[in-house]
């Protein structure tokens, strides 16, 4: 370490913490990035592409069998098409001998070829092509990735993972890793992957300058995000304080104190999660993040099993009570690899609107539900609502379900206030539903139109709208939560609690900091 110089660079912290390690770049967004491989790894790097390719073919038939009872054509077609892509003999003739020829990465030369590609086509059925051909790219070399973190995943070392953005899979799936910490360029700390770090305890720290860290000679990272700063190539006084400190890093004392009226629910994206929840003085499980629950499994699992999954869950909390969100895919939640091509809106297909399409994954996940509420304490909760005739439409698949499975028992049904437009008609969402649940992460992301929730005071325009909220809810006598991250802030604790709100929903990682007041 001596022969590297000591740098400091600062960064926003996105999940407190100190961890370090060796680096290991894994870029997720551009990942078609230029990368030259040494003559002895060209035969190493045709393999991970053969692989990769059995693999990525093996997936796709997977999520067609999964479609298979389906009325989903489209996305039949789709996957039919890079199926006849993967399989073409042409393509991975092409890739082998340019890996050969060129000695560059897979991920590099996959890049070029597609982009030599769409500069090609001019007509729009190719174009349309040549998506599909992205996507399959995009497969191939997220399972070439995935070879190389196997690798990883068998280095004994503590490693810190640096990409221009950690996307959720990356925060989810090395989390069984030997991961310190975190250090992007572009994550929020409202973005998923942020959200999932701090639920498990990764420090992260975010707005890093990643190119300038490429090109220096990095021996060692220190991510010290209980200060907002990485220290590159620790000297050795450096690291042994370090060390020091992180030894001596205890249980945090509980030091918010709060009145008896106020409930806390835990916010919950893991079974890991549910099995620290043992413990905790908490009322229930404010938010449980399905799409994040399942995220290990690659697809979205069987009615039987979320059956099971839910059932285990809502009996460990007795005869408290669990929400269970639905599904919440769809715009910058696109796990399992599901997306849909049928339309060119970003926003226009996530929550209750991608589950309106995808009938299946609503009907099984809702019949999962029913079927586990042997307990009556659970309640579900609609993602991303926008329109009044969203909710209609789930409470009658929900009615429809129960007849058809002779559950004639009652279940309580709640819906997102997270889109703006939800919040300004609050007053007629809140006569369809038996409770609101405030999304403060994405709320303040599309009021504000900014990603960067403020730090420094709630901005007026959502106290507006959260005391709008409250109002509702108070003249209709229904209960009102709020679950977004904002609560981790205690300045905006206090004033919620002003507001008028009282069940907060909060990730476990945050509630030892509270206690009761005697
Ligand atoms: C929110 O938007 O505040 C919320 C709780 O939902 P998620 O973070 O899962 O989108
Ligand atoms: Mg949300």
């Amino acid at each position: 370490m001596n022969d590297f110089q000591q740098i400091i660079l600062k960064g926003q912290i996105l999940s407190r913490g100190i961890g370090y390690g060796k680096p290991i770049f894994l870029d997720s967004v551009n990942i078609f990035e230029e990368n030259k491989i040494l003559e002895k790894e060209i035969e190493e790097e045709i393999s991970k592409f053969k692989k990769a390719v059995v693999e990525s073919k093996k997936q796709i038939t997977q999520i067609k069998k999964s479609l298979s009872k389906d009325k989903l054509s489209i996305t039949f077609d789709i996957l039919n098409t890079q199926l006849e892509i993967i399989n073409d003999p042409l393509i991975s003739e092409e890739v082998t001998s340019r890996i050969k020829k060129e000695k560059k990465s897979i991920e590099a030369i996959l890049g070029d070829i597609l982009l030599e590609y769409k500069k090609k086509i001019k007509d729009p059925f190719f174009r349309e092509k040549a998506l599909d051909l992205a996507d399959v790219f995009k497969r191939i070399t997220t399972n070439v990735k995935s070879i190389k973190v196997d690798v990883l995943k068998k280095s004994s070392f503590k490693s810190i993972i640096i990409s221009s953005e950690i996307i959720p899979s990356d925060a989810f799936e090395i989390d069984s890793m030997n991961i310190s910490a975190f250090i992007s360029f572009s994550n929020s700390y409202e973005s998923h992957a942020a959200i999932i770090a701090r639920s498990k305890n990764i420090p992260f720290i975010s707005n890093v300058n990643i190119e300038k860290l490429k090109n220096l000679n990095l021996s060692e990272v220190i991510v010290d995000a209980d200060n907002g700063k990485i220290v590159v190539n620790p000297t050795i006084q450096t690291h042994e304080k370090y060390q020091v400190e992180v030894k001596n890093i205890v249980l945090k004392k509980p030091n918010i104190k709060i009145n008896k009226n106020i409930s806390l629910y835990a916010n919950v994206s893991s079974m890991a999660e549910i099995h620290q929840l043992v413990e905790k003085r908490i009322k229930g499980i404010g938010l449980l993040r399905t799409e994040l629950l399942f995220l290990e499994n690659k697809t979205i699992p069987s009615e039987q099993i979320q059956y099971e999954i839910y059932k285990e869950i809502a009996s460990k909390l007795d005869d408290r009570p669990l929400i269970i969100r639905l599904f919440d895919l769809g715009g910058d939640k696109t796990f399992f690899n599901i997306t849909d091509k049928t339309t060119s809106d970003f926003f226009g297909c996530r929550g209750v609107r991608f589950l309106l399409k995808n009938k299946k994954i609503l009907e099984d996940q809702i019949t999962a539900i029913l079927k586990a509420n042997v307990n009556q304490n659970i309640y579900i909760l609609i993602p991303f609502v926008k329109d009044i005739e969203e909710i209609r439409l789930i409470k009658n698949s929900i009615y429809k379900l129960q007849k058809e499975h002779n559950i004639f028992s009652d279940i309580k049904v709640g819906s997102m206030i997270e889109i703006p437009a939800a919040a300004l008609i609050s007053d007629e969402i809140i006569k369809e539903v038996d409770f609101l649940s405030i999304g403060t992460n994405d709320l303040s992301r599309y009021t504000l139109a900014s990603q960067n929730l403020s730090a420094t005071q709630l901005h007026q325009s959502l106290i507006k709208l959260i005391k709008m909220i409250v109002t509702v809810c108070k003249e209709n006598k229904k209960p009102l939560f709020l679950c977004g991250e904002i609560i981790a802030n205690t300045k905006f604790l206090n004033q919620l609690i002003e507001l008028g709100v009282s069940n907060f929903s909060i990730a476990i990682k945050h509630l030892d900091a509270f206690e009761y007041k005697d």
